[in-house]
């Protein structure tokens, strides 16, 4: 195995981009603080991974359904959640550069932790206790300003036409489990599910994020996997911790991270409503971060709801006829942080026995982008090119395949293993003569020989 090395943070920002995986968004203009989009590469990437949390989550459990919610939602719901009045993050301006930083952060960062309900007298009560021994990230005073929070929920002027619509604004949704939870009776009503059992959802949410840092880590438009169970209060806790062992394994067996890359951090202060908080950290470039949270949430969410919007969100149970609000479990993820951790992950600069370096995304085949480069040995020989796209042609019905007829083969296997593409196959003059093409390995770069018709057939074998 030749000698791999980790890399830098800097390093991945740019390998992102200039490999088609992550553009800061808007560019042009001088780009859009804490927006990103997804390149070629990038949003097939972001699709494989969304793909297996899907398989895993609704597609392998015969009790979890899936739903697609609207990111608008009644304005109510986000009373009923405390987003309203409570989901605002606490803010210091050092005084000697002028960054601004969450003072949450700051205190963590020395081992202080801060409970995300506290009042901003609370929290800059507890930041004057501690402000000696904190230091600005950038300049490494210890002069700030005092703690000011803000609300993390972003406004729109959906369906008001009149008026001032910043005091009665609609919101974007802040978190999609609130879409779950509105449509709890729904779900309950139409399909045929009996407690317990979940509801998974894949969207978009949005958070004025107040510190633009860390890349893709925090954004304020991004993409969450959260997946609501809803149980008997009696079996709850044993729900949590099975969903606790499934969720690490995902991480483990079907993304194949490092285990030593993962950790498990047990929130030190609870909300006054949750009874377990765990989440599942990544060691990220700059250093251990919340990736998923596998949280506990008691019966809170359905009775906020059910009290707001004066619905009756209990359940009957049909065998023993109890009657009760469902307590929940909750697994909630973003697809940003794992395309982070991923990328953080397989990224490797290899030195091969022959003294030349290489850069290698060593991706598992289910989240390569692409599955299957196809080149004719030359572009100016109109056989070799016809061969090669009738192999396309045919392969791409079946995996995702990229067409490449640029710059030598040694560079295009270059190209296809910095993007992470698990096999290369190569049409030369034998080809015309056997029908046989060389098919390379990523990894090994070994290559072998095989007949064009046992192709798909090689393929679906190793690629599964
Ligand atoms: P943090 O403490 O890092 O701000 P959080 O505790 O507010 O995160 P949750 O509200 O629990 O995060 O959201 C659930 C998941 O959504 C997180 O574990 C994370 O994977 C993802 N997530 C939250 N905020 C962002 C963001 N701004 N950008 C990308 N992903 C995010």
């Amino acid at each position: 195995m030749p000698e791999a090395e980790k890399k830098s943070m800097e390093e991945i920002i740019s390998f992102a981009k200039r490999r088609g995986f992550i553009f800061p968004s808007s560019e042009i203009y001088g780009g859009f603080a804490s927006v990103y989009d997804y390149g070629p590469y990038g949003v097939e990437l972001a699709n494989n991974i969304k793909k297996t949390w899907w398989k895993e989550m609704v597609q392998k459990n015969d009790n979890i359904v899936g739903l697609d919610s609207s990111i608008f939602m009644h304005p109510k719901v986000w009373e009923a959640s405390g987003h309203v009045g409570g989901f605002a993050d606490p803010l210091a301006e050092c005084k000697n550069c002028h960054t601004r930083l969450r003072v949450d952060h700051l205190l963590e960062e020395i081992g202080v932790f801060a409970d995300e309900k506290m009042s901003e007298e609370e929290i800059n009560k507890l930041f004057e206790e501690n402000k000696k021994k904190i230091k600005c990230p950038k300049c490494g005073s210890s002069d700030f300003s005092e703690a000011k929070k803000f609300n993390l929920l972003v406004k729109s002027n959906l369906g008001n036409f009149t008026g001032d619509w910043t005091k009665d604004p609609a919101y974007l949704r802040g978190e999609t489990c609130q879409g779950i939870y509105i449509n709890f009776k729904n779900v309950l009503d139409t399909v045929r599910v009996k407690i317990p059992f979940g509801i998974a959802q894949v969207g978009k949410s949005f958070r004025n994020e107040i510190t633009a840092r860390q890349f893709i880590f925090r954004k304020r438009e991004f993409e969450q996997m959260e997946m609501q169970f809803f149980t008997h209060p009696d079996r709850a806790m044993d729900d949590y911790e099975r969903w606790r062992e499934k969720r690490w394994n995902y991480f483990v067996n079907i993304l194949k991270l490092n285990e030593k890359n993962l950790k498990w951090h047990q929130h030190e202060n609870l909300v006054f409503y949750a009874k377990a908080a765990w989440d599942i950290e990544y060691q990220y470039p700059f250093g251990f971060k919340e990736m998923e949270g596998v949280h506990y949430r008691t019966d809170y969410d359905l009775k906020q709801h059910s009290k707001f919007s004066g619905q009756d969100l209990s359940y009957r149970d049909p065998k023993t006829n109890e009657k009760y609000i469902p307590h929940i479990v909750e697994t909630s993820v973003g697809v940003e942080r794992i395309f982070l951790a991923v990328m953080t992950d397989f990224y490797t600069k290899e030195k091969l026995n022959d003294g030349s370096e290489r850069t290698v995304l060593r991706l598992p085949n289910i989240l390569a982008p692409i599955k299957v480069a196809i080149f004719p040995l030359l572009k100016n020989k109109p056989d070799l090119v016809q061969k090669a796209r009738e192999i396309f042609e045919n392969l791409s019905n079946d995996f995702m395949c990229e067409f490449d007829d640029n710059g030598n083969i040694g560079k295009r296997y270059r190209r296809q293993d910095e993007i992470g593409t698990p096999y290369c196959i190569t049409v030369d003059f034998d080809t015309l003569e056997n029908e046989t093409v060389t098919i390379r390995d990523r990894d090994t770069m070994k290559q072998e020989r095989i007949k064009i018709d046992e192709l798909r057939n090689f393929l679906q074998i190793k690629l599964n």
